[in-house]
């Protein structure tokens, strides 16, 4: 199972957006998903219909080991996509776990525990921090895609998740790798959206998606009505992007473990 964290410590770039998307996006390919909820406002947990009673068993519960990845997942109504929901708990795990020795490996422990057949990929939504639940999903990922919002402030901050990014790299997970950076919420009416747009590729090459999210207000509906936009609407600019999106990132994984 390829797992893939999707990070930025800035609230509001489209990390959950991205994520519920691309998740749906890459199920509808015939993929089998697991979305892990690890943002205690819970809203990709909310985005995809699945409303607190339901989340019984979270990642609240998998971070804690008091269940297994299998028992906290729930299936969605996106075919082949499961969700491991979050719940305000959530945001105790930090100090609770704080004494831990295997602290930052959870959420990694619980993944290798996991049914290996179960799931194709695993798409982390992580909180808007670099605390330990970040930590906890750059521990257990292969892969990191980062959303950036195109806005004057787009590359404000970057810096330190890079610096994050590289000290885990170091210590904990030699084997993780950025999969991309994903351009989200541009206006083309705005000049300075594709200002920003131009200043990141400058900055960060080649690590830039080619495929670019616009700002489409079905994106911002859709979780109001329990479902990705992909099924909420399909033809919509911001769905059709997040299908481009999800075929380049397809491409850029890594081969062997894609049929894994
Ligand atoms: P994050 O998870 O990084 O905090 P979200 O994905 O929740 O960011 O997005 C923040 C807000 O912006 C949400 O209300 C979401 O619906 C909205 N949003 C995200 N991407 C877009 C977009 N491309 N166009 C319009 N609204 C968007
Ligand atoms: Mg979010």
């Amino acid at each position: 199972m390829i797992r893939i964290a999707v990070a930025n410590q800035k609230g509001g770039v489209g990390k959950t957006t991205s994520a519920i998307n691309l998740a749906t996006a890459l199920a509808a390919t015939g993929w089998r998903v697991l979305l892990i909820d690890f943002d205690p406002q819970g809203n990709a947990s909310t985005g995809l219909g699945i409303h607190p009673p339901e989340r019984t068993l979270s990642s609240y519960e998998l971070l804690r080991g008091e269940c297994s990845a299998a028992d906290a997942a729930i299936a969605t109504r996106v075919p082949r996509l499961d969700l491991i929901a979050a719940t305000v708990d959530l945001s105790g795990a930090e100090i609770e776990l704080i004494d831990a020795g295997d602290r930052t490996h959870r959420l990694d422990h619980a993944l290798d525990a996991a049914p290996p057949a179960r799931w194709d990929i695993c798409i982390i939504d992580c909180p808007p921090s670099l605390g330990l639940l970040t930590v906890n999903a750059l521990v257990a990922a292969r892969l990191l895609l980062i959303p950036l919002q195109c806005e004057f402030f787009a590359l404000e901050g970057l810096s330190q998740l890079l610096q994050t990014f590289e000290r885990i790299r170091g210590r904990f997970n030699p084997g993780l790798s950025i999969l991309g950076v994903a351009l989200t919420m541009y206006d083309r009416r705005n000049r300075l959206s594709e200002q920003v747009a131009q200043d990141v590729r400058a900055c960060l090459g080649g690590i830039v998606f080619e495929t670019v999210i616009p700002r489409n207000v079905r994106l911002s509906e859709a979780p109001s009505h329990g479902v990705p936009a992909l099924i909420y609407d399909h033809r919509c600019p911001g769905s059709e992007a997040y299908i481009a999106l999800a075929r380049e990132l397809m491409i850029r994984l890594p081969k062997p473990a894609a049929a894994a």
